[in-house]
């Protein structure tokens, strides 16, 4: 691969994290996933630290969209079950010094393809069909939601010009990764990362969850 990747994965899914393997060079792919709370009250901070400690020099970050991803998988009185995931995203999306933003790849996986990819339908607004793709709170965190569908926005459908994030699912992923990556990576040098939203401060943890 061109580009040296960071993998966001829940646990869950650590099945297709390990299918991934035979699809990389050991130097393309960072091995290592957010593991520790950084205790700090402050984001630009926490932010630097993940990204020197766990993204390093990978440019693109592969988000892989499973049952658990989601936002409304919910917290409890330990925090959030998606804090990890939330942080490794939000410090790929940050633009640290001598580390700039990551390309977001988000790779649906097969038990997702019938929430995700929900068909087409025509629009009340302009009367021509567009595909239902519900990349939302129901299926996946915020961090990639919002920067998938990018706002201000302007008319009734998003083109792809319109979408920092890039999805794909995995079967056509896993047919030509390096295509998919350099898409991702491409994003990163244009006017739409300046339309980035990410909020570092969102997800919280309680220590004892260890
Ligand atoms: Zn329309």
């Amino acid at each position: 691969m061109a580009h040296k990747c960071f993998i966001s994965f829940k646990k869950e899914d650590q099945y297709y994290r390990n299918k991934l393997d035979s699809l990389f060079d050991d130097e393309d792919v960072i091995n290592k996933s957010l593991d520790r709370v950084i205790d700090s009250e402050n984001g630009n901070y926490i932010m630097q630290v993940i990204r020197d400690d766990y993204l390093k020099d990978s440019t693109v970050t592969i988000f892989l969209i499973g049952e658990h991803s989601s936002e409304n998988e919910g917290s409890d009185w330990n925090g959030d079950k998606n804090y990890f995931i939330k942080k490794e995203l939000q410090s790929s999306l940050y633009n640290g010094v001598g580390n700039t933003r990551n390309g977001i790849l988000g790779v649906v996986l097969p038990e997702m393809y019938d929430q995700i990819y929900r068909g087409k339908y025509t629009c009340s607004s302009c009367g021509k069909e567009h595909n239902y793709v519900k990349i939302n709170d129901d299926t996946v965190i915020k961090e990639f939601s919002e920067n998938y569908y990018l706002e201000p926005h302007e008319g009734c459908a998003w083109s792809e010009d319109e979408r920092y994030c890039v999805l794909v699912k995995w079967n056509d992923f896993i047919n030509d990764p390096e295509y998919y990556i350099n898409f991702a990576f491409n994003k990163r040098g244009t006017d739409l990362s300046q339309k980035v939203h990410v909020n570092i401060n969102r997800g919280y943890i309680k220590k004892s969850y260890f």
